[in-house]
C-alpha cells in the first residue's frame, strides 16, 4: 500500500490566550517538508527523527534550544525514537548542553546494544560520536540558564515530537523534551522511556506529551498500540489512554499513526500545538479547537 501520513506536536502545555503563531508557521513548514520526504520515499523513521531535531533547534517549544531549566537552573534533556517494523529503539535521558538530542537517541539505537544512555554517560557518548554541544549554554537557550523556579513565570511545558506512515507502511516514532519547569534535577519524565512517552510497532507509532510522571504509571503509548490492537479504533484508543492518564490525576496529549496511515491527535490539556497531513488529508496546524 503507497500513501503516508504525518503527525507532529509541539506539546500540550499551552496556555490559553497566548499567540502560538510562530510555532504554527514552525509546524507547517516542517510538516510541508515531511510531505514531500515521505512522498518521495524517504523512511519514517528518517523523517522523524529530522522534523523532531528541527524543532529541537528552533527555540520554539520546550525541548533543544527552548528547554526550560531544572530546579538548579540547567537544562537537562530527554528524547527517544522508535523503529516500527523492527521495534529498535533508542533513548537518552539527562543529557546536557547537546544540540539535538534525538540523534544521539538515534545513534544509540543505531551503533550500541543499549536503548537508553542517561547523564553523564549519555553525554559522554554524544562526544565521542561528535554531536554538536552547546558551546555557551548562557547565550544558547531561549530562557537563561541559571534562572530558578519563582524567578519567572513559566506556567508551560512543550514536549515535541513526531510520528509517520511511509510509502511502505512503516512507522516511526520520535518526542524530545527539555522536561518539566523547575523539575528535580536527575528527574527522567515519559518522554525517553520507551512504551511511556514513545512507541512504535508493527501497526502504530505514538509520541505523547504532558506531565509524563502520570504517563509513565499509565503506559501511555504502548498502552495506544494495546487497544488499538484489541480493536477499537485509533481515536478510541488515544481517548482510553487520554482518560486512563485523568484518573491518575494528569493531563496532556497523544498523537498517533497507523501503518494503514490513519491519524489521531487528542489532548486533555487547554490545547497541544499541532499539525497534520497525508496523502488522504490536506495539512491542518493549529493549538487550540
Ligand atoms: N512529558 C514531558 C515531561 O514530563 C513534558 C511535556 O510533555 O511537555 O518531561
Amino acid at each position: 500500500m503507497t500513501g503516508y501520513a504525518l503527525a507532529l506536536h509541539g506539546g500540550a502545555g499551552v496556555i490559553p490566550g497566548r499567540d502560538y503563531t510562530e510555532a504554527e508557521l514552525h509546524l507547517r513548514e516542517l510538516a510541508e517538508r515531511g510531505a514531500v520526504e515521505l512522498e518521495r520515499g524517504d523512511a519514517a523513521l528518517d523523517v522523524v527523527e529530522r522534523a523532531v531535531a528541527a524543532m529541537e533547534s528552533s527555540g520554539f517549544y520546550v525541548a533543544g534550544k527552548g528547554s526550560t531549566p531544572n530546579a538548579e537552573g540547567h537544562v537537562e534533556l530527554d528524547a527517544s525514537i522508535m523503529d516500527g517494523p523492527s521495534r529498535r529503539a533508542g533513548a537518552v535521558a539527562s543529557l546536557m548542553d547537546i544540540v539535538n538530542p534525538v540523534s544521539v537517541a538515534r545513534r544509540v539505537m543505531d551503533a550500541t546494544e543499549h536503548v537508553m544512555l542517561a547523564g553523564a554517560g549519555a553525554l559522554s557518548f554524544a562526544r565521542r560520536e561528535r554531536f554538536e554541544e552547546v558551546v555557551s549554554p548562557e547565550d544558547y537557550y531561549v530562557l537563561p540558564v541559571g534562572i530558578v523556579p519563582g524567578d519567572v513565570d513559566m506556567g508551560s511545558h512543550g514536549t515535541v515530537g513526531a510520528v509517520a506512515r511511509d510509502v511502505d507502511g512503516r512507522v516511526a516514532a520520535a518526542t524530545s523534551t527539555g522536561g518539566t519547569f523547575g523539575k528535580l534535577k536527575g528527574r527522567v519524565g515519559d518522554t525517553p522511556i520507551i512504551g511511556s512517552g514513545t512507541w512504535a510497532d508493527d501497526s502504530v507509532a505514538v509520541s505523547c506529551t504532558g506531565v509524563g510522571e502520570y504517563f509513565i504509571r499509565a503506559a501511555a503509548a504502548v498502552s495506544v498500540s494495546n487497544q488499538f490492537k484489541a480493536g477499537r479504533t485509533l481515536e478510541q484508543a488515544v481517548a482510553e489512554v487520554l482518560a486512563d492518564v485523568k484518573r491518575l490525576g494528569g493531563d496532556g496529549g497523544i498523537i498517533a499513526v497507523t501503518s494503514a496511515g490513519d491519524i489521531a491527535m487528542a489532548y486533555n490539556s487547554d490545547g497541544m500545538k499541532r499539525a497534520a497531513v497525508s496523502d488522504r488529508q490536506s495539512l491542518d496546524v493549529r493549538s487550540f479547537g
